[in-house]
């Protein structure tokens, strides 16, 4: 068990004790240990993207499967050369649209980065991320600081410290306390190694925004449906996993709001009289209507930043509250709500009930 310090550090206050703080931080990645830190799409769990104990130590501590790998987190272009082989036109297009952001690219490796990094890949995933505190610890941190989301493989990603803390306490050296992240859901994960460029997780930035930059972008097939519906696995490989998925069963249900309200009723109505305890994750429109143990709201339909923004956050309070069964609104598939249906679906074993 390591002695794991949590450290407030909150953007704007930049005086002599923030710097300080920072620059411990980086120490510590650049002696090999493990730092959480905020990033704007979630919590990231930072280590030395060039140091293959770092890496290993990462996957020890979520329990993660080590062919998943890492997306390696920079701050400036000028880092990139050294990790990446080849930096395609496209690739630059998108760091001047999109960099600093929640966007990651796959790209050929250099022989700087290890395998233990990219789980046996020859390609690495990149991404500068644009939150003040995250840019400024991995500057102090040698500049390739190795990051995935700051939670227990298979648990929700963390949207606030002290979700991190719930799962990391004890497992890593230091986290710093950002306060809540700002966009709530993992980047956008594009490969620039196949023609055309294809997305392989929707996030914030999505298809229609990547596609004013590039022209045609393609989407992975398993993005929106599982394994056993189309027949191959995802092509990230950590997409193949179950993640998020809350301890109660999920169930998504599709259809016109007044039908999926009675529904759900209906069925909390029956599950509660077995014993059941139930969970709703609604919007704020129809919030009243439901009747079941917890009800929760997810947002506002009308502005699905809120949605992406609270979702985490509530499949983990459910798991606190130990509900046995929830179920959820579905939502379009468009613009940012195919990253939203994508992580439900994953949270739900994609398990819909279709009422259209
Ligand atoms: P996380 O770190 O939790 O945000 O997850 C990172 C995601 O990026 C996982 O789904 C990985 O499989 C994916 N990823 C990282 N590097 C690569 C790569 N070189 N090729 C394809 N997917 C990658
Ligand atoms: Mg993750």
């Amino acid at each position: 068990m390591k002695d794991t310090k949590l450290i407030q550090i909150m953007d704007g206050e930049d005086d002599g004790a923030r710097a300080e703080m920072l620059q411990k931080a980086g120490q510590i990645i650049r002696e090999g240990g493990l730092v959480a830190f905020p990033t704007e799409t979630v919590y990231g769990l930072g280590g030395d993207a060039l140091n293959p104990d770092s890496s290993r130590k990462i996957y020890e501590a979520k329990g993660r499967p080590s062919d998943n790998p890492l997306i390696v987190h920079i701050a400036n272009m000028k880092a990139l050369p050294r990790i990446a082989a080849d930096i395609p036109e496209a690739a630059r297009k998108l760091a001047d649209a999109f960099w600093p952001g929640p966007l990651t690219m796959i790209l050929p490796k250099t022989e700087a980065v290890p395998y233990e990094t990219t789980g046996g890949l020859d390609t690495v995933a990149v991404r500068m991320p644009s939150h003040p505190v995250a840019l400024a610890f991995i500057r102090e941190s040698g500049g390739y600081v190795a990051a995935p989301s700051a939670n227990t493989s298979g648990k929700p990603s963390p949207t606030l410290a002290a979700y991190v803390a719930e799962d990391m306490n004890g497992r890593i050296d230091m986290i710093l306390d950002g306060g809540q992240v700002g966009i709530g859901i993992e980047s956008t994960i594009i490969d620039l190694t196949v023609t055309p460029p294809q997305i392989l997780r929707p996030g914030y930035v999505t298809r229609e925004m990547l596609e004013k930059v590039l022209g045609e972008v393609a989407v992975d097939v398993t993005v929106m449906k599982s394994q056993e519906d189309c027949g191959q696995a995802p092509k990230a490989p950590g997409m193949k996993y179950r993640h998020y998925a809350p301890a109660g069963e999920l169930v998504i249900v599709q259809g016109q709001p007044e039908a999926v309200t009675a529904y759900i009723n209906s069925r909390a109505a029956e599950d509660m009289a077995a014993g059941e305890k139930v969970g709703v994750i609604g919007t704020a429109e129809v919030l009243d209507e439901y009747r079941a143990n917890v009800v929760k709201s997810v947002g506002s339909r009308m502005d699905e930043e809120s949605i992406a923004h609270s979702l985490y956050a509530i499949l983990r309070e459910f798991d606190d509250e130990k509900v046995t069964r929830i179920y959820s609104e579905g939502f379009s598939a468009e613009g940012l709500g195919q990253a939203i249906m994508n992580r439900l679906l994953k949270a739900a074993g994609h398990h819909v009930v279709d009422l259209t």
